[in-house]
């Protein structure tokens, strides 16, 4: 059996030009990147600015399309199917965290929580919702609405929401970075005890280092390209790692 959740192959995305004679404008996001994400693995994706990170998490979650290459999630390739199959694929079986939490500030907690599975027309079982809040330490906070939350409740909301629909791959884009560190410790935490303790598996873009030392493995981009990858390193390891890619020339 295959125990990767998710394989990207010779994935490439490039943008523009938006008219075919200004092709001096073409921007390559990712150029042939092939990776694999180990079933119940957390893995932290870093580089520069502009480095092709959220181009990955975008094209890997089926959020954007590639230029070629594929996207491999538990034996369905992604890049085959048509829009409506994608997006219920999206729907189903894939969690997305945000910076921005992007909770709907009209509704309670627990009606953000619910709306995955309303939006798929499914049943919405109280429990279910209640459960999902526990599991992110907001049982006590059901009817809450968004602004009567905290920064990191709210992204513990919003991971809930995430999980509500138990994705086969979490995906998170700078999850912490509207936090303070001690709110973003928390929300690494927690997302490295559902690793442990669930078998999540989880896929997060960080610039942060000591966000990317709650993973197991650190894969870095630069211009696009993989750039070398960390196993179980410590904070320091993966700071003068950055450092050492950051300081390269393009
Ligand atoms: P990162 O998340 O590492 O900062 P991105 O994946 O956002 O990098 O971007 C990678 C490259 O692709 C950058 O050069 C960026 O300017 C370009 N890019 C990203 N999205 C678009 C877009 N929608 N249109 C044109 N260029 C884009
Ligand atoms: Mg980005």
């Amino acid at each position: 059996m295959n125990t990767d959740a998710i394989s990207l192959h010779a994935l490439t995305k490039t943008y523009g030009p938006k008219r075919p004679a200004a092709d001096d404008t073409t921007v390559t996001a990712l150029d042939a990147v092939s990776l694999a994400f180990p079933r119940g693995g957390f893995t932290a994706v870093m580089g520069p600015s502009g480095s092709g990170k959220s181009t990955l998490l975008q094209c890997a979650a089926g959020l954007d399309r590639p230029t070629s290459g594929s996207v491999t999630l538990g034996g369905t390739e992604l890049t085959g199917l048509s829009e409506t199959r994608l997006t219920r694929l999206r729907r189903e079986r894939i969690g997305f965290v945000f910076q921005a939490f992007n909770l709907l500030p009209s509704l309670t907690a627990e009606q953000n929580v619910a709306l995955p599975l309303r939006l798929a027309g499914r049943r919405v079982p109280r429990a279910r919702v209640r459960e999902a809040l526990r599991q992110v330490g907001l049982g006590e906070r059901a009817r809450h609405r968004p602004t009567e939350l905290s920064g990191g409740q709210q992204q513990r909301v919003a991971l809930a929401r995430a999980l509500i629909t138990r994705p086969e791959v979490l995906f998170a884009d700078e999850p912490t970075g509207a936090l303070d560190s001690q709110t973003g410790r928390e929300v690494l935490t927690l997302l490295r005890s559902l690793v442990d303790r669930e078998g999540l598996t989880v896929l997060m873009v960080t610039h942060d280092p000591v966000a990317a030392s709650y993973a197991d493995r650190v894969v870095f981009l630069v211009d696009g390209r993989v750039n070398g990858d960390l196993t179980g390193a410590s904070v320091d390891a993966i700071a003068t790692h950055l450092t050492t890619l950051e300081a390269s020339p393009c």
